[in-house]
C-alpha cells in the first residue's frame, strides 16, 4: 500500500515537472496566415459576388449550345431563356469541375399533370447527376424523384417548395467525382443542397450517373464538363442564365437561369414535363 501511494506522488511529481519545463503555449503558435482567402465582393439583393461568371443574363444564350453543338433553340427574352419544346437540352459552353451553382426557378401557375408531369425540368452537373427540378407544391410523387432529389438517389430531407408561381431557389454545392489514370473511381461526387434556403441534401455522395432506370454508375470523364439543362417537349420552358468571368485563382462562375414558360426534360430515357418559370442564378466554379 505505501508503495503504491509513493508510485502515484512520484508520478504526480513527474507530470509536474514536464509541464513546468515544457515550452509556454503562445496564441499565435496556432495561427495560419497563409495563403490568405482571395477578398471577395459579395452580391447584394440577390445579386451575383464579384467574382461570379454570368452564364446567362440579359445579354443572350452566348455561353449556351444545343447539347449536339449547335445552336440554342431556346427563346431569349428579358434574360429569360425559354425552352422551345422538343427542341432539345442545352449545355453551358464552359465546363466546370467543382462548382457552386445558384438557381432560381419558378413551376407554371397553370397546374397540368401531376406526379413526375408537372413541372419537371433538372440540372445535370457534369451532364450527368441530375438534381431534379419538378412542382412537388402538392404534388405527391416517388420520393427520390421529386424536387431537390438527386433523381433516383437521394430523397431530400424536406419539402421546401413554394406554391406554383412563386420563385423557388435553389444552391447547389457539387464537388466532382475523381478518377485515377486507369479510369477508377478515386472519390465520388458528392452534393449539397439548399432549396429556398433550406437544406435538403447534406453533403451526399452520389452513386453514379443519373438513371431513369437500374442502378447508376460510375464511368470516368473529363474533370470539367458542363453544366445540362432539359428540354423534353412539353409546351414552352425558359431558362435564364449569367455569368461572369473569374478574378482569382481560385475561380468562381455564377450562372443565373431563367426559365419561364413550361419545360420538359429527359433523365436518361426519361420523358419528363415542366411548366411555367425557371430562374437560375449563380455558380461558383471552385477548382
Ligand atoms: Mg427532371
Amino acid at each position: 500500500m505505501k508503495t503504491n501511494w509513493l508510485r502515484g506522488f512520484g508520478a504526480a511529481f513527474m507530470a509536474m515537472a514536464l509541464v513546468q519545463c515544457a515550452p509556454a503555449q503562445l496564441p499565435q503558435d496556432t495561427e495560419v496566415w497563409e495563403p490568405e482567402p482571395v477578398a471577395v465582393r459579395p452580391g447584394t439583393a440577390g445579386g451575383a459576388p464579384a467574382d461570379a461568371i454570368v452564364l446567362l443574363g440579359s445579354e443572350g444564350a452566348d455561353e449556351w449550345r444545343h447539347t449536339d453543338g449547335g445552336k440554342v433553340e431556346w427563346l431569349m427574352k428579358d434574360g429569360v431563356l425559354t425552352v422551345a419544346a422538343g427542341t432539345g437540352n442545352i449545355e453551358s459552353v464552359r465546363s466546370f469541375g467543382d462548382v457552386q451553382l445558384h438557381l432560381e426557378w419558378r413551376a407554371p401557375t397553370r397546374i397540368e399533370g401531376e406526379s413526375q408531369g408537372r413541372g419537371n425540368s433538372g440540372v445535370f452537373l457534369q451532364k450527368r447527376y441530375e438534381v431534379q427540378i419538378l412542382d412537388s407544391y402538392d404534388n405527391r410523387t416517388y420520393s427520390n424523384g421529386q424536387a431537390a432529389s438527386v433523381y433516383k438517389q437521394h430523397i431530400p430531407l424536406v419539402n421546401a417548395m413554394k406554391p406554383p408561381g412563386e420563385w423557388q431557389s435553389y444552391d447547389i454545392i457539387f464537388t466532382a467525382p475523381r478518377f485515377a489514370s486507369d479510369g477508377a473511381l478515386e472519390s465520388p461526387a458528392c452534393v449539397t443542397v439548399l432549396h429556398n434556403g433550406v437544406l435538403v441534401q447534406n453533403h451526399v455522395e452520389l452513386l453514379g450517373r443519373t438513371v431513369y432506370m437500374g442502378q447508376p454508375s460510375y464511368a470516368e470523364h473529363p474533370s470539367k464538363q458542363p453544366l445540362m439543362l432539359q428540354d423534353h417537349g412539353n409546351p414552352v420552358a425558359g431558362f435564364g442564365v449569367g455569368s461572369g468571368q473569374a478574378s482569382s485563382t481560385v475561380g468562381a462562375t455564377l450562372v443565373r437561369l431563367r426559365h419561364c414558360g413550361a419545360i420538359c426534360g429527359i433523365v436518361g430515357d426519361e420523358v419528363v414535363a415542366v411548366t411555367d418559370i425557371f430562374r437560375v442564378h449563380a455558380a461558383l466554379q471552385i477548382q
